[in-house]
């Protein structure tokens, strides 16, 4: 048994959601191919990307789920949630608007999949702060309140992008194994 358990594959869904815009496609291209689009209209490519990942000595399969820009209409489906066992909630720091839709991206998270689905809040394009319009208490109190992990990221600088999937990851290995 031991030869199975060495043999095991992890692989892992994880759902981006969170308002249009916010940088969900960026976040997941900065993270899986080290590529920005500046001017990305809406979501560039494949509903799925794998990246291959290593947890202490691991290799672990994080299947990162992007929606096709339906969040526009309010329309991500329950197959867009289903099996997910780890979830990214982004906003936007520099768009108040974005923040307070968190909550209704939480209950639809909720409805749709496991209530014990793995969550990090995310604020994204931490590099316009002159703009910022969200504090990082606001950002950190609201996850403390709904217990769930935080970070603040830049896709277009990289900072902490990868951090938050790994946050993600790492954490579900944690409960898993
Ligand atoms: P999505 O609709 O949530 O998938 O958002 P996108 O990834 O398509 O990004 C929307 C817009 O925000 C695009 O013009 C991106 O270039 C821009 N964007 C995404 N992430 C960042 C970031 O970290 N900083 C800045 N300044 N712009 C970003
Ligand atoms: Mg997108």
């Amino acid at each position: 048994y031991g030869d199975e358990e060495e043999s095991q594959d992890y692989l892992f869904k994880i759902v981006l959601i969170g308002d249009s815009a916010v940088g969900k496609s960026n976040l997941l291209a900065r993270f899986a191919r080290n590529e920005f689009y500046p001017n990305s209209k809406s979501t560039i490519g494949v509903e799925f990307q794998t990246q291959k990942m290593d947890i202490d000595g691991r290799e672990i399969k994080a299947q990162i789920w992007d929606t096709a820009g339906q969040e526009r209409f309010r329309a991500v489906t329950s197959a867009y949630y289903r099996g997910a066992v780890g979830a990214l909630v982004v906003y936007d720091i520099s768009r108040r608007q974005t923040f307070d839709s968190v909550g209704r991206w939480l209950n639809e998270l909720h409805t749709h999949s496991d209530m014990n689905v793995v969550t990090i809040l995310v604020g994204n394009k931490t590099d316009l702060e002159e703009a910022r319009e969200v504090s990082t208490a606001e950002g950190k109190l609201l996850a403390e309140a709904q217990g769930l992990f935080f970070m603040e990221t830049s896709a277009l600088d990289s900072s902490n992008v990868k951090a938050a999937f790994e946050t993600v990851v790492k954490e579900i290995y944690d409960i898993l194994r």
